[in-house]
């Protein structure tokens, strides 16, 4: 007889609770999950406003330079210009289809899909407040073997004079006007796909980042390059520098930066990292222990310091990356609903997760900086190859390709691979299965490449640049 109303109780309906929730109730389990549906429907950030639209207004803004180059190809007559509204439209729309594919997923899958704000209120209870029409809420109250916490994260914005003048990441594709003059703060994924993506829309962009170059975290190297190919395509980028306030004048927003300097834009983007999203979930109340920026703490198992309540993605703030998330939830369905033979060796390795930043060039990436590899390796072997795209040789794009190999010399064994370039993400994806087979240099060395490509360089390169 079952004593709890399901079996397994997710809240949050983005990448990781949907995977979960699917997953749990394909495989038998009695699943609900629970999510606020109002503006944004279910996927979560990367659907909404996150991974899916943000690559749609790169290509969108990638056709920029298509134009431009195309002259180089002998096709002529003015390029044509972009219909912000026609873009939003498109999006909001796609989003809106994709939004409807994972309701339908769940309901086939047999999810019990509750919309409404869940907190926790025990061990196995949740209490999920509705709005109602005339502005009251009403409660219900369930009950769950399990329950696993997919919340995600929020933008974080620090505090500063003027902050309430600035937008994050989630209003930036619904703006009501194209900005022309666009600042955006930070120097991470977000800052930089964004500046990259806005500056081939077609806005004046610029980029303050506080540190001494961005994408900290990746190879040296990468930063760098990606920092002047961004600045060729027109990206003002200010490193070591930050915002005193912000003032809304008749002519736009005035921000003073430090030493007296100050810029004139429409728009400032706050893409200064996310945090975990537990406000109001009830935490405290039923005694999860939770780390830096509230983020829950969870055991390798995902498990929490209360045994029948889980947290994966964003929540957790370990790996901010939706493929991650939807591992970490496979690990959980895994442990609590089988197949009995997964349970054991089901483990989440962050090892050798491969990632690209969206910038214009793409940023690509799996393994190790070569920082990062001298450290653990002690000698290392770099292969490196930097060249104009056999398309640039036409198109008239000064844009250049870097691609860099980090071999363990004693092993042989390749340990970082990265790459920034024209579709950096698309090309390092494959290699990343290789490295996670334990791919040797001289696995590199016996693979045939496919020509005319950029990726081929990385199964061609014979001579180490240093040892
Ligand atoms: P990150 O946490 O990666 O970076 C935050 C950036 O803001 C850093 O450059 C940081 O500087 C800077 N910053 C932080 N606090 C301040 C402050 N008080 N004042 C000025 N600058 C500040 O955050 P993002 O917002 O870029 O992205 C969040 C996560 O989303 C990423 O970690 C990534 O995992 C994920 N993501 C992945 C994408 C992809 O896969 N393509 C795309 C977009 C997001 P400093 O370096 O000095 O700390």
């Amino acid at each position: 007889m079952n004593t709890y109303d399901f079996d397994l109780f997710v809240i949050g309906g983005g990448s990781g609770g949907v995977r979960a929730a699917r997953m749990a109730a394909t495989r038998g389990a009695r699943v609900a999950m629970a999510e606020m549906l109002g503006t944004d429907g279910l996927g979560g950030t990367c659907v909404n406003v996150g991974c899916i639209p943000k690559k749609l207004y790169s290509y969108a803004a990638h056709y920029a330079e298509g134009f431009e180059e195309s002259h180089g190809y002998g096709w002529e007559g003015p390029a044509p210009s972009l219909n912000w509204d026609t873009l939003k439209t498109r999006r909001a729309a796609e989003i809106s289809r994709l939004n409807g594919i994972y309701e339908h997923m769940l309901k086939g899958a047999g999810v019990t899909l509750l919309n409404g704000f869940a907190s926790l209120t025990g061990a196995h209870e949740i209490q999920l407040a509705r709005l109602q029409s005339d502005g009251s809420s009403s409660h219900s109250a369930y009950t769950a073997k399990h329950i696993l916490i997919a919340v995600g994260g929020t933008p974080f914005v620090p505090h500063f004079q003027g902050r309430e003048h600035v937008v994050t990441s989630n209003e930036m594709f619904d703006l009501p006007e194209f900005p022309r003059r666009l600042l955006v703060v930070g120097g991470s994924y977000i800052a930089s796909e964004f500046a990259s993506i806005f500056n081939g829309l077609g806005a004046q962009v610029t980029q303050l980042y506080r540190g001494e170059q961005i994408l900290r975290g990746f190879d040296d190297e990468v930063r760098h390059f990606l920092a002047q190919e961004v600045s060729k395509a027109g990206v003002d980028l200010r490193l070591n520098a930050d915002v005193v306030a912000v003032h809304r004048e008749a002519d736009g927003l005035h921000v003073e930066l430090a030493h007296q300097e100050r810029i004139v834009v429409d728009t400032v983007l706050y893409a200064t990292g996310r945090v975990p999203n537990v406000s109001g979930l009830g935490l405290e109340s039923v005694g999860i222990a939770q780390g830096a920026q509230g983020a829950v703490v969870v055991n390798s198992d995902f498990q929490t310091n209360v045994p029948s309540i889980y947290a994966v993605g964003d929540v957790i703030n370990r790996v901010q990356l939706t493929p991650v998330a939807l591992a970490e939830a496979m690990v959980v369905v895994d442990q609590l609903f089988g197949p009995e033979a997964n349970k054991a060796q089901r483990q989440m390795a962050y090892d050798n997760i491969p990632t690209a930043v969206f910038t214009h060039p793409n940023v690509g990436t799996v393994g190790l900086s070569e920082q990062q590899a001298r450290e653990r390796f002690g000698h290392i072997t770099l292969y490196r190859s930097e060249f104009k795209a056999l398309k640039h040789t036409l198109s008239g794009s000064s844009e250049r390709t870097l691609m860099k190999l980090i071999v363990d010399t004693a092993s042989d064994r390749v340990v970082g691979l990265h790459m920034v370039g024209p579709d950096a993400g698309e090309i390092v994806q494959g290699f990343a299965v290789a490295m996670q087979a334990g791919a040797t240099k001289a696995h590199f060395d016996a693979t045939i490449g496919i020509h005319p490509t950029a990726a081929e360089e990385f199964v061609t390169m014979r001579t180490p640049v240093s040892t």
